[in-house]
């Protein structure tokens, strides 16, 4: 049985204080739910804060990105060692829209995989076609590349954190989410595509989350799917009582 990952991606959205008032709603919503992880990935000014309200806790914070190096001339970048001193246990690589905004190629997701799996933080690895490459029946395609080349010259053994995500790109911040169906099939790809990589073992255990419009709404319906893992939640996560519902679905 793989347990459930319920994540959520703020973007960059609230500051330090927003931060801590959030926590101070959100926690009491859900602290007696044991049935999933939690994760929230607020932007880095707000991680000291994050990881201050969530303290014993249920809830585990996690980054946006990191950079491969430990340290150096890399302006705007966060290492996994930063993060790790200040308490994170997760960050999210490869979201689409590093990808889109920021040129994230498929080698610099490799490399801050990597960082990520050697530092003992749990990337979150994203993956997913645009609107056109759906449309071309290219979906598989772009996906295995995807996971080929994130996953280059990772061993099954450094990858047993690894959790993917599969955001259609399409999906994000749009109001249009994939039918469970749509997602689990996507899921099945991914699978099979660890499974060559990994092993049937490590893919049987991999957690695939769903990312793309999740909302209170259609949380319990993409959850129901066996092939979905979990949630990775942008806009709706937002408001504590939004995400907490997305959380007990
Ligand atoms: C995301 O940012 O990963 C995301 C899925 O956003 P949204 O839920 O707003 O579509």
């Amino acid at each position: 049985m793989r347990k459930k990952l319920i994540a959520a991606n703020w973007k960059m959205y609230k500051t330090p204080d927003q931060t801590r008032e959030f926590f101070r709603e959100f926690l009491p919503l859900v602290s007696a739910h044991n049935r999933d992880e939690v994760v929230v990935c607020p932007p880095d000014i707000d991680l000291a804060a994050a990881v201050e309200a969530t303290k014993s806790s249920n809830t585990a914070i996690g980054g946006q990105n990191v950079h491969w190096k430990p340290e150096g001339a890399f302006t705007g970048e966060i290492s996994a060692a930063m993060l790790l001193a200040l308490g994170v246990t997760h960050v999210i690589v490869g979201h689409s829209e590093r990808r889109q905004y920021f040129c994230e190629t498929d080698d610099t997701v490799n490399q801050r995989l990597k960082a990520a799996l050697e530092a003992g933080l749990t990337p979150i690895c994203c993956v997913g076609e645009v609107l056109e490459e759906r449309e071309a029946g290219l979906t598989d395609d772009v996906l295995r590349r995807q996971c080929v080349r994130a996953f280059h010259a990772v061993s099954a053994k450094k990858a047993a954190k690894l959790v993917v995500a599969y955001e259609p790109v399409w999906a994000i911040g749009t109001g249009k989410t994939a039918t469970p169906e749509l997602a689990a099939e996507a899921h099945a790809v991914i699978r099979r595509e660890a499974a060559e990589i990994f092993g049937e073992d490590f893919a049987a255990n991999l957690r695939i989350l769903y990312g793309g419009s999740v909302k209170p709404e259609n949380a319990s319906a993409l959850m129901a799917q066996e092939e979905i893992d979990g949630a990775l939640v942008g806009g709706a996560s937002l408001d504590a009582k939004s995400f907490a519902a997305i959380v007990k679905y």
